[in-house]
C-alpha cells in the first residue's frame, strides 16, 4: 500500500501551497497524528535552523537552501556584488545600482555624493532603504544630503530615476527563480511573473510620493488610485509576465536582449554566492528577483526575496502563482508514490498494510518482524500503536477525509528506527549536508518538451536522448542489489557533488524514492552526466546553458569560466545573425558527444532553443 506524500507548512501558510498540495492528493502533516519524521515536503517562510538541515531524512525536503542570506539581504547583496565587480570587473556585474552601506560606507557615500554634484548637477537621486525591512517600508527618496536622516542600518542606492513608463506609470519586475541546486548550480526561471505598478503617474518633482515612485503592492494598494482604471495599466497594480509581453509586442520592442539582461542578472546574482552554500540536494528554493526596467530598456537588479508573497490579493496573483507553485512541486519531481518513505518504514520490520487493526476476515495477516529497540521502547514491547490510533479525537479537521482506509493505513507508519535515521544522515566534508535521491519529472520535463517544442521532436523521440532529458532515475534503481552496479548508481540524482561512497552512507539501505516499474534511466546526453531537463512545466532551465556551463558547475564551481561563457552569449545576443560558434568548435562537440546539449531562452512567449538564437538568418 503507497503512502501518501505529505507536507508540512509553518504557520499554517501559504494557502496558495497548501491548496494546490491537497489537490494533487497530497496530505498535511499534522503533529498529533504523525510520527516527527513522517513528512515529505516542509515550507516555511522563514529561515529553517541549522540543525534542521542536518536531521533531514532522505525523503525529506525543504524549501530554502542554507545560507542564501547573502544576496536576500539588502546590504548583504550590495557587498557581495561590490566583491563580485572587484574581482571579476563591472562588464558583467554592472547590474545593480551603485550602493553604499550606512553608517560604515558614510564617506565613501559621501565622496560619490560630491563628485556627482559637480559632475551632473544637483540631478541626481538617491533612494534609502532599511537593510532588513521589506515591502516598501522605511524606504524614501532624495536629492539633497540634507534629507538623509536614518536610525538604523541602512543602503543608500543610486536611485534609477528615468525608469521604462507604461502611460507615465513606473512599474518593476517580480521575477521567480528557483535554485533546485546550488551543487552542481541548477537554476529555473519561470515563464509567468508579475508586473507591479505604482498607481499615480511619475513625477521626479514630488519625491516624497511614494504612490508614484514605489511599486509595492503592499504600499500601492492604500493608495487613492488602487481600484480606479488607470490608463493602460487599468484597475489595480498588477499585470500578468504573459500582459507584459504583449506590451513589449506591441510596442515593437526588441524583447530578445531584455529577457537575456535579466538571465544574466539572475545567473550573475547566484554566481556570488553559489560556491559558499553548503550542499543541500534536499533543499529548493524560489527567490523573487525584483527587476527595474529603465527608459534604454537596461534591466537593474532592485533586490532579492527570500520568501517571495505567495497571497492571491487580485486575478494576476492568481493567475501566475497557482501556476507557479505546481510548477515548483513538478520541479522537485515527486512521483505520485513516496516509495523511499514508505520503504524505509517498512525496512523498520513492518507492513503497512499489516498494522491495519482490522478483525474482519480480510484482516491481514500480521508478517513476523522484529520489533527494533527503538520501537520496542516506544511501545513498550507491543505492537506499535500509532498516534492516529490512540488519538482519533484529536484529527485534523480542516482536511476532508478522503479514501479513508488509505488514509487510515497510511497513517500506521510505524516510528523510523533511530540507527536507520543514523545511517541515512551523512555529512561531506563541512559542506554538504545531506543527501536526497535527484529528481526530474519524466512527465514534466520531456513530455512537456516535445510537445511545446516541436522542434526538438526529433532528439526527444530518440529513445537516447529522451532518456537524456528525462535525466534521472525512475524505478527501482536502489535496491540492494543495484546498488553497486557500475554506471547507474550515478544516474540516480543530481548529487555528483556527493560521491555516495566517500560518504559512508549505505545507498543500498534506503530505496529511491522514485518508485516505479521502470528500469534504470542512464543519463545518455553529454556522455553520461546529468543534464537537467530544458523544461519543467513553465519553469525554463536556465543554467547550465550549455556543456561548457555544464562541466564549471560540476565539481567546483568554475566562475571564471561561467562568466566567460556568458559574455560570449551576450555578445551574441548583441550581434544577431553572427554564428556563435567557429565550425571547428562544433565539430569538436559532437565528437565529444556533447552537441546534445541546448537550452531554451527565457523569456519569450515560445522560448526558442539558444542554438537557434544565433544561427545565421
Ligand atoms: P523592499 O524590500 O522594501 O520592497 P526594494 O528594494 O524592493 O525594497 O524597493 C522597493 C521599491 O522601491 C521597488 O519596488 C522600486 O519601485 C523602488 N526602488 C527601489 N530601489 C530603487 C532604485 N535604485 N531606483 C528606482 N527605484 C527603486
Amino acid at each position: 500500500m503507497a503512502a501518501s506524500l505529505v507536507f508540512r507548512l509553518h504557520d499554517r501558510g501559504p494557502e496558495v501551497v497548501r491548496d494546490v498540495l491537497l489537490e494533487r492528493g497530497w496530505e498535511e502533516y499534522d503533529q498529533e497524528e504523525r510520527e516527527a519524521e513522517d513528512w515529505n515536503l516542509y515550507w516555511r517562510g522563514s529561515a529553517f535552523h541549522n540543525s534542521e538541515y542536518h536531521n533531514l531524512l532522505p525523503w525529506q525536503r525543504l524549501n530554502h537552501h542554507p545560507k542564501t542570506v547573502g544576496i536576500t539581504r539588502k546590504d548583504c547583496l550590495a557587498r557581495n556584488l561590490r566583491r563580485m565587480r572587484a574581482t571579476f570587473g563591472s562588464a558583467l556585474y554592472d547590474f545593480s545600482p551603485t550602493a553604499f552601506i550606512l553608517p560604515n560606507d558614510y564617506t565613501r557615500f559621501l565622496s560619490e555624493y560630491n563628485r556627482l554634484r559637480v559632475t551632473r548637477g544637483p540631478a541626481a537621486y538617491w533612494i534609502c532603504k532599511p537593510v532588513d525591512l521589506s515591502r516598501g517600508r522605511g524606504i524614501f527618496i532624495f536629492e539633497d544630503i540634507k534629507d538623509l536622516v536614518y536610525d538604523c542600518p541602512v543602503i543608500v542606492q543610486r536611485y534609477i530615476s528615468e525608469p521604462l513608463l507604461i502611460s507615465g506609470y513606473k512599474f518593476d519586475l517580480r521575477i521567480y527563480a528557483c535554485v533546485k541546486s546550488f551543487h552542481p548550480l541548477t537554476v529555473y526561471i519561470h515563464q509567468e511573473g508579475l508586473v507591479r505598478f505604482a498607481t499615480e503617474k511619475y513625477d521626479l518633482s514630488f519625491l516624497r510620493n511614494l504612490y508614484a515612485h514605489l511599486t509595492n503592492t503592499s504600499i500601492n494598494k492604500f493608495g487613492p488610485f488602487y481600484k480606479a482604471p488607470k490608463e493602460r495599466v487599468g484597475q489595480g497594480c498588477k499585470w500578468t509576465m504573459s500582459k507584459f509581453r504583449h506590451f513589449l509586442h506591441s510596442q515593437d520592442i526588441n524583447e530578445l536582449l531584455l529577457w537575456q539582461g535579466i538571465n544574466n542578472i539572475v545567473t550573475l546574482t547566484l554566481l556570488a554566492i553559489a560556491p559558499s552554500v553548503p550542499s543541500c540536494p534536499n533543499c529548493v528554493e524560489l527567490f523573487g528577483f525584483d527587476i527595474l526596467v529603465d527608459a534604454a530598456l537596461k534591466p537593474w537588479l532592485l533586490e532579492v526575496n527570500y520568501s517571495p508573497a505567495l497571497t492571491l490579493d487580485c486575478q494576476a496573483d492568481i493567475a501566475v502563482k497557482r501556476g507557479l507553485v505546481g510548477d515548483l512541486i513538478d520541479l522537485m519531481n515527486y512521483t505520485l508514490v513516496d516509495g523511499l518513505r514508505e520503504r524505509a518504514y517498512r525496512r523498520q520490520g513492518f507492513c503497512l498494510r499489516a498494522n491495519r487493526p482490522s478483525h474482519g476476515p480480510t484482516a491481514p495477516v500480521l508478517p513476523k518482524f522484529k520489533e527494533t529497540k527503538c520501537q520496542k521502547q516506544r511501545c513498550g514491547g507491543r505492537l506499535p500503536l500509532l498516534k492516529t490510533l490512540r488519538q482519533p479525537e484529536k484529527r485534523n479537521q480542516r482536511q476532508p477525509r478522503r479514501h479513508a482506509s488509505v488514509a487510515d493505513s497510511q497513517r500506521r507508519l510505524p516510528p523510523v528506527d533511530s540507527t536507520q535515521i543514523r545511517a541515512a544522515k551523512h555529512t561531506h566534508g563541512d559542506t554538504t549536508l545531506n543527501l536526497i535521491f535527484g529528481p526530474c519529472s519524466r512527465t514534466n520535463a520531456s513530455v512537456v518538451s516535445r510537445r511545446m517544442y516541436p522542434a526538438l521532436a526529433p532528439r526527444l523521440t530518440d529513445s537516447r536522448s529522451l532518456r537524456g532529458s528525462e535525466v534521472t532515475n525512475h524505478g527501482d534503481t536502489e535496491t540492494e542489489a543495484d546498488a553497486g552496479r557500475p554506471g547507474e548508481a550515478g544516474a540516480s540524482s543530481s548529487t555528483r557533488d556527493t560521491p555516495h561512497g566517500a560518504l559512508g552512507f549505505r545507498r543500498s539501505k534506503l530505496p529511491n524514492i522514485h518508485s516505479g516499474t521502470h528500469g534504470p534511466v542512464r543519463t545518455t546526453a553529454l556522455k553520461g552526466r546529468h543534464v537537467p531537463p530544458l523544461r519543467v512545466g513553465d519553469f525554463i532551465r536556465t543554467f547550465p546553458f550549455n556543456a561548457a556551463t555544464l562541466r564549471a558547475s560540476l565539481q567546483d564551481l568554475d566562475v571564471k569560466m561561467v562568466l566567460r561563457e556568458l559574455h560570449k552569449l551576450t555578445a551574441q545576443m548583441a550581434t544577431p545573425g553572427e554564428r556563435w560558434r567557429r565550425e571547428e568548435e562544433v565539430e569538436e562537440e559532437e565528437t565529444d558527444g556533447e552537441v546534445d546539449f541546448d537550452a531554451l531562452l527565457w523569456g519569450p512567449k515560445d522560448p526558442p532553443l539558444l542554438s537557434q538564437c544565433f544561427k545565421p538568418t
